[in-house]
């Protein structure tokens, strides 16, 4: 089996939108309900943290995911110890640890081992009779991408291993090990079945879980029918389904969670990887992908990386993506001119990123970029669209996102270069686009300015079709 484009986004879904939830959730934590016309925003957190950047709980997602995405094996006790190490490390300087995860670290002495942890986990259950707040469900995302590929039965070990580190009672495995394999099934699939996934479970604890499951999929349940309590893994989980299930669209299951109230981070952090999993990266508003930040001096194009890593083990593909610092350009294909409708956006294709014009601050870009690739001056945005029909499961929305953030960037005062690998196709579709929607050019004008403009104009049909109904008013 080999993971298409469409699995892939919906891959790095998992990690942009449960960061994304994260952040978005941080400032309304341990807050009322929120009605459904509320429409949450980006802003400083309960804990101090900045706009647009992550908690705790996509900080302890962060070792796990990069374990993956540098081809460790979970299961082997030296990454359970890494992991923990590294969590032990970031949690001296956190603006916010949980206060389990806090008691559980101070009972770990030198040296750190995978042992020691699961020691302290268990002591610390044993002292209070129960260990079940949401601190093991909250990271356990990015876990299911590094399964893809294999069995079933490999997740559901390698889940309640990483859950256990940190939280012993057996909901934690078990909201763990359902979550991770409705994420794998999600991203396989592009299915929500939560259901289906408690066969995996031991025996004497599916008829428990999957009546929490109904409850949390009873027609109009809602993340507020969950609050009270969502610090406890097994409500989290029901608050998190329900946003998701519920949910049109990726950016309404974040809304959806964070609406729920109390631990909005967390529960909309939890939604964000299952939801991803559904709707895919590409459903994620660009917006998301230039505020969303934190520790360790991540930003969206790191998480996005690492995702793509964990899936392949490790392994970059044969252009070196992601990792290479150059993708492969097209020398006969090297075209830079300006946009018809706007002097203050140039368009073109990858080679011309080596001779932008200085006044350029911000690159729009529609194919895959080396790590180095674009200037270090500019603010770089990525956009994931497959320049082949059926590739893109969120097309329109995609396409009118491209155009929007040329717009908005436009609207701070930048200077804009939109592009794509050869500057034919999807930067002529964006650049009529942004034309047709933006600048009040009627779309066949629009479309004929670009093709004057653009030396390799040569748009795929279906991008044409799509652009054409977009730009209609
Ligand atoms: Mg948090």
């Amino acid at each position: 089996m080999s993971i298409s484009t469409i699995q892939l986004d919906r891959a790095i879904g998992v990690v942009l939108a449960s960061a994304a939830g994260d952040a978005l959730g941080s400032q309304y934590e341990f807050g009322p309900s929120l009605p459904d016309d509320f429409e949450p925003q980006f802003g400083t957190g309960s804990f101090g943290h900045g706009v647009g950047e992550w908690t705790d709980d996509t900080s302890m997602a962060i070792p796990i995911l990069n374990a993956l995405a540098d081809g460790q094996e979970l299961l082997d006790p030296g990454t359970q110890a890494w992991i923990v190490g590294t969590w032990i490390d970031w949690a001296r300087t956190a603006k916010d640890v949980g206060s389990q995860t806090r008691a559980v670290f101070a009972g770990i002495g030198a040296p750190v081992t995978a042992d020691a942890a699961l020691q302290s986990a268990r002591a610390l259950h044993e002292q209070f009779g129960r260990s079940g707040g949401n601190g093991s469900l909250m990271r356990t995302g990015p876990l299911a991408l590094g399964y893809l590929e294999r069995s079933p039965a490999k997740l559901v070990e390698a889940a309640g291993a990483i859950a256990r580190l940190t939280h012993w009672e057996d909901d934690n495995a078990d909201a763990c090990t359902l979550w991770c394999l409705a994420i794998r099934h999600a991203i396989l699939t592009g299915e929500l079945d939560m259901r289906a996934q408690v066969a995996e479970l031991p025996a004497e604890r599916r008829a428990r879980w999957m009546a929490l499951i109904d409850e949390a999929l009873s027609p109009g349940a809602h993340p507020r029918d969950f609050r009270e309590q969502n610090g406890w893994v097994v409500r989290a989980f029901q608050g998190a389904l329900a946003a998701v299930a519920g949910a049109e669209s990726l950016t309404d299951a974040l809304y959806r969670a964070v609406r729920g109230g109390h631990d909005t981070d967390t529960v909309a952090a939890i939604a964000g990887s299952l939801a991803g999993a559904v709707f895919g990266g590409s459903a994620a508003p660009l917006a998301w992908q230039r505020r969303v930040h934190g520790w360790p001096g991540y930003r969206a194009s790191d998480l996005a990386r690492k995702a793509v890593l964990a899936v392949r083990g490790g392994r970059p593909d044969s252009e070196g993506w992601p990792t290479a610092e150059q993708q492969p350009t097209y020398p006969r294909s090297d075209f830079l001119a300006q946009h018809p409708h706007d002097a203050g956006v140039w368009i073109g294709s990858l080679a011309a990123l080596d001779r932008l014009p200085t006044e350029v601050d911000a690159v729009v870009s529609l194919c895959r970029v080396g790590t180095a690739q674009v200037p270090t001056a500019c603010e770089s945005v990525q956009v994931w669209l497959i320049d082949e029909d059926g590739k893109n499961p969120n097309l329109d929305f995609v396409l009118e996102e491209a155009a929007a953030v040329i717009a908005t960037l436009r609207a701070e005062g930048r200077t804009v270069f939109l592009h794509c690998a050869e500057g034919r196709s999807r930067t002529a579709a964006i650049a009529t686009l942004y034309g047709a929607r933006h600048r009040g050019v009627e779309f066949e004008r629009a479309w004929w300015d670009v093709a004057s403009a653009l030396p390799g104009f040569a748009p795929q049909q279906f991008l044409r079709d799509s652009v054409r109904r977009l730009a209609m008013p």
